[in-house]
């Protein structure tokens, strides 16, 4: 008989933050909010920055993820993401300071890319990818707890 669950993965470049049976998963794709129960129809989609939930025993988990796809099949999920936190485990303060430390580096990188070397490029996609991780964690997180 099959296991009425789905094994989500959730993977980001440093770790592997999920790997467990759920009951459901749903996050914001390109297209609109979704919920993938077991035995859904295969689907792949972008994800949009912010919430992904799952539920296991019965009770929902939230996380908070940026720059990812989610490929679903009928009892797997697989999510690559840039960064996918817990929201009960976010430091506002930390992606505060994170964030002014990225506009920083992208306001720098912006000032001397007239000339739009490789280098500066890749400077400014990756200051711009740590602005999306730390507004998605303070939007989240912030939203959570109510500030
Ligand atoms: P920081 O400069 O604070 O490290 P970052 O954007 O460079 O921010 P990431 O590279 O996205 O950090 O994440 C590195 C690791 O630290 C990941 O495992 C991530 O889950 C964790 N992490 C990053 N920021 C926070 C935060 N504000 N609260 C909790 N965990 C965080």
């Amino acid at each position: 008989m099959s296991d009425r669950r789905i094994q989500l993965r959730i993977v980001t470049p440093d770790k592997t933050v999920v790997d467990m049976p759920v009951e459901a998963v749903g996050a914001m794709g390109s297209e609109g909010a979704f919920t993938a129960l077991p035995g859904h129809l295969p689907f792949l989609t972008d994800l949009q920055p912010g919430l992904l939930w799952y539920r296991t025993e019965g009770h929902n988990r939230d996380l908070a993820v940026s720059g990812g796809f989610i490929e679903i099949l009928p009892d797997k999920a697989v999510v690559l993401a840039d960064s996918a936190d817990y929201l009960d485990e976010i430091d506002v303060e930390r992606a505060e300071r994170a964030l002014k430390r990225a506009q920083e580096r992208l306001a720098a990188a912006k000032a001397e890319a007239d000339d739009a070397e490789a280098g500066l490029k890749t400077d400014i996609s990756r200051a711009t990818a740590s602005i999306n991780r730390a507004t998605t964690r303070i939007k989240l997180a912030t939203r959570r707890i109510g500030r």
